[in-house]
């Protein structure tokens, strides 16, 4: 009880401008979305309406042990989650794994308490360090356990496997497979059917991204599921066909940087209608990642 007092204190700052940032104060309900008897996905995850954008897509596994969560979404919405998690299990939750470093993933990590045990790529842990929310006195909702290139947390049926298979939307992505249930989610390595956003301050890179994602495909099979980091379910053949979105963006970017063109030409002259349901808001600025990635 002091604790959660304690931070809610410790959290104030971040959690107004937050408040600011997305405008007048609504309730925060998120959705939830049952794929199979023990493993739901909160949704809500979709950037752009304030009020109803809640951070990425949360995977919640419900085992013998009780919950884990693949990512916590952003500050504030701690609650939101809790509630949707206890509407379908009485287990508590017990470990939060964080696929990534930003805000709108590892927000709630205060929340739940440094009871819960918090799993995170070793340069994740790096990067969160770098956070306000992290420092001091948050220092203690830091990752307590994390990994190089793989591991795997529980067993049987409850077996969770994380990977980490190179540079992309950070430097310190990872993938979680349920091998028992053949699914996977991707955090932000696979967040929209758009240009990957390439977090360069945080290890990130659009140069390595396509590669990345191969290595994912190749060394994850037997999945039927895809949970992205920012959209509606996926399949493997979605991923797929973003590694080969990525994989042409880049060449595309790279030819036309050695060409002597600007950006902006990249850009025009890229055809995103190869891609059914891609949109190209975010195809400019990952271009941009890759020409300032091949100018150092
Ligand atoms: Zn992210």
């Amino acid at each position: 009880m002091k604790r959660s007092i304690l931070l809610g204190v410790l959290l104030g700052a971040g959690t107004l401008s937050m408040a600011a940032q997305q405008g007048p104060a609504g309730p925060k309900v998120v959705d939830i979305l049952k794929l199979k008897d023990n493993l739901y996905v909160l949704t809500s995850s979709t950037p752009g309406n304030a009020a109803t954008f809640s951070g990425g897509n949360v995977a919640v596994f419900i085992t013998d042990g009780g919950v884990t969560l693949v990512d916590d979404k952003l500050a504030g919405w701690g609650q939101a989650v809790l509630d949707k998690v206890k509407s379908v299990t009485n287990k508590p939750i017990t470990t939060i794994v964080n696929t990534h470093t930003h805000g709108d993933h590892t927000g709630n990590n205060g929340f739940f308490g440094a009871s819960v045990e918090i799993v995170a790529q070793e340069n994740t842990k790096t990067n969160m360090q770098k956070m306000d929310a992290f420092k001091g006195e948050g220092a203690k909702f830091l990752p307590g356990k994390t990994y190089k290139d793989k591991m795997s947390l529980g067993g049987g049926k409850d077996r969770i496997d994380l990977y980490y298979f190179g540079r992309g939307h950070t430097g310190g992505d990872t993938f979680v497979v349920f091998p028992a249930l053949r699914i996977l989610h991707t955090g932000d390595m696979f967040a929209w059917k758009d240009g990957p956003l390439c977090d360069r301050g945080n290890g990130g890179s659009c140069v390595d991204f396509p590669r990345t994602l191969q290595n994912a495909i190749a060394a994850v099979k037997n999945v039927d599921t895809v949970i992205p980091g920012h959209s509606p379910m996926q399949t493997p053949k979605d991923l797929q066909e973003y590694q080969r979105f990525t994989a042409d963006m880049l060449s595309h970017a790279t030819d036309a940087m050695k060409a002597g063109r600007s950006v902006d030409d990249a850009f025009a002259s890229f055809k995103i209608d190869k891609y059914p349901g891609y949109k190209n808001e975010r195809v400019k600025a990952a271009m941009q990642a890759v020409y300032d990635e091949l100018k150092k």
